[in-house]
């Protein structure tokens, strides 16, 4: 098993990627920390790994509240014993975020306090934790807007996760000779609530899937592959880096027909 005997918290856990990741996780021998806002989805979750023979432990987190973020480590530590991974995936892509022009401020400071300073207050919190545990690994969910101007816009979402790539490379070498690992992992669209309620038209659907070499929206699950590599030790020169999980659409300049 993949990840046996590690500890792994993961942040918006109740559905579409952390959901998936969780499930695999405990498939592969984790103890996990299902942490969300919504309660209900967020046990579902840790019943789904039970159920399975799984351990895992739901707690109710905000993660742009501080005191929430201690409190889910802390839970980590005082049910499991330690925190080995922490997935700080959790996000949200606002319905009225749109461009410069039109997105409200109210929008924009939302959109910061999950989406970035969500991700700051799990490492604040995370890393004096995986250090305790002799070191671990650090997995920030960012995206594929981070590293290319969307046609479609969302200029605090963008932004938030253009801050994410950024604050990982520098804990990634601030943390280094800790045995700490801090990696983004950087999805291209997925076929999840999450971006199926944004692109709710056929239009707006295809205007995004042209730009992808693949032709198709990614699955949840396959982010949660790529997670499971950079938790696992398999991953143990890996640090620092924006993990691309697009279908190509980075690399393309025109797409096939
Ligand atoms: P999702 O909406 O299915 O899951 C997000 C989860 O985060 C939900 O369970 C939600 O309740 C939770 N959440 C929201 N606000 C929270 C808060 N303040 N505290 C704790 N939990 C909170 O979406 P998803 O597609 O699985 O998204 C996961 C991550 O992947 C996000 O960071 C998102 O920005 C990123 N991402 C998604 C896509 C995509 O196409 N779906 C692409 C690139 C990046």
């Amino acid at each position: 098993m993949r990840l046996q005997d590690k500890v792994a918290l993961i942040t918006g856990a109740a559905s579409g990627i952390g959901r998936e990741t969780a499930v695999l996780f405990a498939s592969e021998g984790a103890k996990v920390v299902v942490c969300d806002v919504n309660d209900e989805l967020g046990k579902e979750t840790a019943k789904l790994i039970e159920q399975q023979g799984g351990q895992a432990v739901y707690v109710h987190a905000d993660i742009s509240k501080a005191e929430d973020c201690k409190n889910m480590v802390d839970k980590a530590e005082s049910t499991f014993g330690r925190l080995n991974v922490m997935f700080n995936n959790a996000g949200i892509m606002h319905s009225s975020d749109d461009n410069a022009e039109t997105t409200e401020e109210s929008v924009w400071d939302l959109t910061m306090a999950i989406n970035l300073k969500g991700v700051f207050l799990g490492c604040k919190y995370g890393i004096p934790a995986l250090k305790r545990a002799g070191g671990g690994s650090i997995i920030n969910t960012a995206s594929f807007v981070a590293v290319l101007g969307a046609a479609t816009p969302q200029i605090a979402y963008t932004a938030s996760k253009g801050g994410v790539l950024a604050m990982t490379r520098e804990l990634a070498v601030v943390h280094a000779r800790e045995n700490i690992r801090v990696n983004s992992l950087c999805p291209g669209p997925l076929k999840t609530e999450l971006l199926m309620k944004f692109l709710d038209t056929d239009a707006k659907k295809q205007r995004r899937l042209v730009h992808v070499p693949m032709g198709r929206f990614g699955e949840a699950k396959e982010m949660a592959q790529a997670a499971l590599f950079l938790a696992s030790d398999e991953s143990s020169y890996v640090t620092g880096t924006d993990f691309m999980v697009d279908g190509g659409i980075k690399a393309a300049y025109v797409t096939p027909e």
